[in-house]
């Protein structure tokens, strides 16, 4: 078992106004096989704690920590954070012109595993993933996001949990632009990989949508920069019936 431990985390960045404080001291832990959802309302730093954890060189990390069995993982370069076992997909997938998803998955999962899959289990390999996942097997030979709708991109991201293994993800809104059917075969992949690889999932979701298909242990709700409230899936179902307005700054004239 592993465990990614983050604790008391503080985070800037600078803007044209200055230095401002997004995280405020985030303290979290999370065990391989546990999936938690961070929830809140837009603005609260859900991103920025992503972008922290994948290494985003514009989130300072002012104090606290982030370790991986115990391993410091601010200390690592973005590469060596895939290497320790950390997945993180990103809000908005970006194009890579002129390299096909088949090439760049290699070459990604030779990065991760320092070791070049050979040629013949890695076609199988991706073959099936793809199947699990549905995805066009014209795919393999597309460029990398090149005219990907958007349910394609995100599927493209699970495909990578199937292929990569990782020990820990970190999904951004993987439900947002997502039809019912593009959303239930998503949750499906990252249950797989929870089950089959006993990968743990911080699933960060503004709404409660995907946590029909996704069930988490654990809830966090974010509110300015803050874990406001911690509980188990009953949360989630109150934050469906109730929204964040408890949460927010009660409005004055
Ligand atoms: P969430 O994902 O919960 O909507 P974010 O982490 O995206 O929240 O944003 C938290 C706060 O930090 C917001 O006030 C946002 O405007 C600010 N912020 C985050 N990233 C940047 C950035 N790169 N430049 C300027 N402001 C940012
Ligand atoms: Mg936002
Ligand atoms: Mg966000």
């Amino acid at each position: 078992m592993s465990t990614l431990d983050i604790k008391d985390l503080h985070v800037s960045i600078e803007t044209e106004q200055g230095t401002k404080e997004i995280l405020k001291g985030v303290s979290l832990t999370i065990k391989t096989g546990e999936t938690h959802a961070i929830m809140g309302p837009n603005g609260s730093g859900k991103s920025t704690l992503a972008s922290t954890i994948a290494g985003h060189p514009r989130y300072e990390v002012t104090s606290g920590s982030l370790t991986l069995d115990g391993e410091d993982v601010l200390a690592m370069s973005v590469d060596e954070r895939a290497k320790a076992g950390l997945f993180l997909a990103m809000q908005y997938p970006v194009e890579v012109p002129g390299v096909t998803m088949t090439n760049f998955l290699r070459t990604a999962k030779t990065a991760i595993d320092g070791e070049a899959p050979s040629i013949r289990t890695w076609t199988k390999d991706v073959k099936g993933a793809m199947e699990k996942l549905r995805i066009d097997p014209a795919f393999a030979t597309r460029n990398v996001n090149e005219g990907f709708s958007g349910g394609e991109k995100k599927r493209v991201e699970i495909l990578q949990l199937e292929l990569f293994k990782p020990k820990f993800a970190v999904l951004d809104e993987t439900d947002s632009g997502l039809d019912v059917d593009a959303l239930k075969i998503v949750s499906e992949g990252v249950n797989r990989a929870q089950a089959e690889n006993e990968m743990g999932t911080l699933l960060i979701t503004h709404y409660t949508r995907i946590l029909r298909y996704i069930k988490p242990q654990f809830v966090h709700v974010f509110v300015d920069g803050r874990v406001a409230e911690q509980g188990g899936p009953e949360l989630a179902d109150r934050l469906e019936d109730e929204g964040y307005d408890r949460f927010l700054p009660t409005a004055s004239a």
